[in-house]
């Protein structure tokens, strides 16, 4: 077993102790350091199925590393010749392990993820508005970002427009000119509030090495991070809807 397991292995025990159902010793998320045998799934995050603290910034090499050995110890075919509540156990395993990795590897998932298990809801999927967008016939779950309202407005007027021109048969250069210049801008911000989250990820990972973190700046730093997601959200469906007015 390499060093890397054994590391991920002791963190992962800390909130996953219980005895290997076969020798007895400490058990692992996974298998028994003891021992080596699988163990049955524990109820754990994602974070702690790769034995990771819950920080924003990981090692995407590791983490990799980390998926592809575990993937080779939890193959059937490791299995082949064991018994039925092992080879139950190791599928299991890995369809959580695919989970995991397929969450934690893409920093917006990560991140989204890490926020429902702090018990935050984003707008996009929270119930309250989805009920309110469909009590106002608005075909959009959001609530335009106050900063927004001036440019969205004439980005919809631009939009309809640009419908009511397909409709007809008939395609304005300049109409075209003007969305497509407006698309850009809007990636160009979509962008840039990418790198704003990035920066709070730090600011969560601070927090996340601090002892007795009041629940006030947890708090705080969630919010900025719902808020850009939101936003962020937001910016990626008018791009797609311009995408959609100007094909063909
Ligand atoms: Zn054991």
């Amino acid at each position: 077993m390499c060093p890397m397991t054994l590391e991920i292995i002791k963190t992962s025990s800390e909130e996953s102790a219980h005895a290997c159902w076969s020798c007895g010793d400490m058990r692992a998320a996974h298998f028994c350091g003891a021992c080596g045998k699988v163990q049955p799934p524990a109820p754990v995050d994602y974070f702690t199925f790769f034995g990771l603290p819950k920080k924003l910034n990981i090692d995407a090499k590791a983490l990799e590393k980390e998926f592809y050995l575990l993937s080779r110890k939890l193959h059937p075919d490791v299995y082949a010749n064991s018994g039925e509540k092992e080879k139950h156990w190791s599928e299991e395993q890995s369809s959580r392990l695919n989970d995991a990795y397929r969450t934690l590897k893409d920093p917006i998932k990560r991140t989204e993820y890490l926020l429902k298990l702090e018990g935050v809801e984003l707008e996009e999927q929270s119930k309250a508005a989805t009920e309110q967008a469909r009590a106002t016939g608005a075909q959009k779950k959001q609530v335009v970002p106050p900063a927004l309202l001036e440019e969205v407005f004439e980005l919809n007027m631009q939009l309809e427009e640009m419908r009511m021109g397909k409709k007809m048969g008939e395609r304005d250069e300049q109409l075209v000119k003007d969305l497509e210049s407006h698309k850009e801008k809007l990636e160009k911000d979509f962008e840039a509030l990418s790198d704003e989250l990035k920066t709070y990820w730090s600011e969560w990972d601070k927090l996340m090495v601090r002892e007795n973190v009041p629940e006030e700046d947890r708090k705080q730093v969630r919010g900025k991070m719902v808020d850009l997601l939101n936003r962020r959200n937001y910016y990626r469906n008018l791009v797609r809807d311009v995408n959609e007015a100007l094909e063909n």
